[in-house]
């Protein structure tokens, strides 16, 4: 079998998701295929009624499915169901997903896919056994410290990679007892829809996956705005996600989970395994064309490395295999839009006219789609643009060092502390490093996420507020109230 597919013949769910079936919509932003940009369909744009309409379905199934209140079990068990026919119907989402998105089909079932259907399952796992507290209180009093869901949460994904990241909103927050209103990005929201098909399918009740399409400035305000929204889960650029504050602070008070833009540095010392580190960051670089917010965008290494490190890293960046995400054979992402491709452009070629040394890359790739060459950038300093800007792109940057001190303060950058990498032999150097890093990740002798998904994810600075994933992303979903008996 091969998953290779005709971009031509994929029947789109293109329309809104609310309660248990599609509204249709007229398709009003225009569409492009990143991998031959080619104009293939227009995505809704839900205004304030449709995400009020949206709203109240889910209020109305909260109400008559008690969804917050059932057994625990049963949503665990429903949401396994939901996760079981996710794997059951990859190849369908797959095609979904490869068609809008800069995800080859090739790695989709067996990465993306698989890890969402393990995520939800995880937080199903989580509703039957993370539970209430008692406290210490005296003799004649008892404390508890109970939990409730919000109600309906809010939920805006990117485009980067729109099942995980859907998967990440919906699975915490249904398995916590709320309903959901998600806004996928413009670009990609298709798999997100059919996701929502699924769950009706898979026997959860309808009402509580509703899915507006639509862009920031309309829909996402209207839903981050919205009085019945009591939970907002973010996850995108800072910008948005400021955006997303003012707006919730000019439309009253709520909480927000924020996951935003990253800038990392990948540290490496001479004692490291280099070919390991090699491997891990260039993977980290190369990978979904550096669109992923944990993308290892800054090599800081010890001087005396630093040659061997960057023939290695662009050995591998040479041997990528662009081609259009619907052939199964491809591997390496085109870049979302035309517009972002020639910001990453625009870019480069600045840091180059400030003085960067281009090792590799720099180019927009010839033919179809909006492909970029992995590119390495020597000789810069902390104000060059390739640098300070989150380029969200295949570009890595590499500065030297030759103290532990001048290490940590290149990899301190002044508004993102996503995730960091640290590359060496040494153990006590590894544990003070991770210890003063800024980053609300810190990976030693690695560099990206595994499948432990009790481990969270989220930013320091301004590259977010709380946490996906883990224990951290369920809580995130209740609120909890402190109870005093007198006996
Ligand atoms: P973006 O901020 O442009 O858009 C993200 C989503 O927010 C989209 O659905 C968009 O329509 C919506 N949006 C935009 N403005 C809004 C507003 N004012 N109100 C409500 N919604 C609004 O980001 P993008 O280009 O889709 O994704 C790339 C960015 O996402 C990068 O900065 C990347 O680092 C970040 N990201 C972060 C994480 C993380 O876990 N920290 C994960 C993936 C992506």
């Amino acid at each position: 079998m091969t998953l290779s597919f005709d971009p031509d013949a994929i029947a789109l769910p293109n329309g809104h998701f609310v309660g248990n079936g599609l509204v249709a919509a007229e398709g009003v932003i225009d569409m492009h295929r990143p991998s031959d940009g080619k104009a293939y369909a227009g995505c809704p744009l839900a205004d304030a009624d449709m995400v009020d309409r949206a709203v109240e379905t889910a209020k109305q199934a909260l109400k008559t499915s008690k969804w917050g209140q059932v057994r625990p079990r049963e949503r665990t068990v429903a949401l396994q169901r939901w996760a079981d026919l996710i794997e059951a119907k990859a190849e369908t989402l797959a095609k979904l997903e490869a068609l809008s998105s800069t995800r080859p089909v090739g790695q989709l079932i067996a990465g993306d896919i698989a890890v969402t259907a393990e995520q939800i399952r995880f937080f199903a796992e989580l509703a039957d056994k993370e539970g209430d507290a008692l406290v210490p209180t005296d003799g004649d009093s008892m404390g508890m410290i109970m939990s409730e869901p919000y109600g309906v949460v809010g939920a805006i994904t990117p485009w980067n990679f729109p099942v995980s990241m859907a998967g990440w909103k919906l699975g915490p927050a249904l398995a916590a007892g709320n309903a959901v209103v998600l806004k996928p990005s413009e670009m990609t929201p298709f798999s997100s829809v059919y996701l929502a098909q699924l769950a009706i399918e898979a026997g959860i009740p309808a009402g509580l996956i509703n899915v507006v399409l639509g862009d920031g400035p309309t829909t996402g305000n209207a839903i981050t705005g919205h009085p019945d929204i009591a939970k907002v889960s973010f996850t995108g650029s800072t910008g948005a996600g400021q955006a997303i504050m003012g707006n919730i602070a000019r439309t009253g008070v709520k909480p927000m989970t924020l996951e935003l833009g990253g800038k990392s540095p990948q540290l490496v010392f001479a004692d490291a395994d280099l070919d390991k580190a090699a491997a891990a960051i260039a993977q980290s670089i190369v990978s979904n064309a550096g669109q992923a917010c944990v993308a290892g965008s800054r090599l800081i290494v010890e001087r005396s490395v630093m040659e061997p490190l960057a023939e290695a890293i662009i050995a591998r960046m040479k041997s990528v295999k662009p081609g259009p995400t619907w052939d199964a054979a491809s591997s390496y992402s085109p870049i979302i839009s035309a517009r972002q491709r020639d910001r990453i452009d625009s870019i480069v070629k600045a840091s180059i006219a400030a003085g960067a040394a281009c090792l590799t890359g720099g180019d927009v790739m010839e033919g179809d789609g909006y492909f970029y060459t992995p590119t390495l950038l020597a000789n810069v300093d902390q104000m060059s643009p390739a640098v300070s800007h989150e380029i969200f792109g295949p570009v890595l940057t590499m500065q030297a060092f030759d103290t532990e001190e001048e290490a940590l303060a290149l990899a301190d950058h002044p508004t993102y502390g996503l995730c960091a990498g640290l590359f060496t032999r040494d153990l006590s150097r590894a544990l003070r490093l991770t210890k003063a890093l800024q980053a609300g990740t810190v990976w030693v002798n690695r560099y990206g996420r595994s499948r432990d998904h009790i481990l969270p994810t989220g930013g320091y600075k301004q590259s977010g507020i709380g946490k996906d994933l883990g224990r951290e992303a369920y809580h995130a979903n209740r609120k909890s109230k402190s109870v005093l008996i007198s006996l």
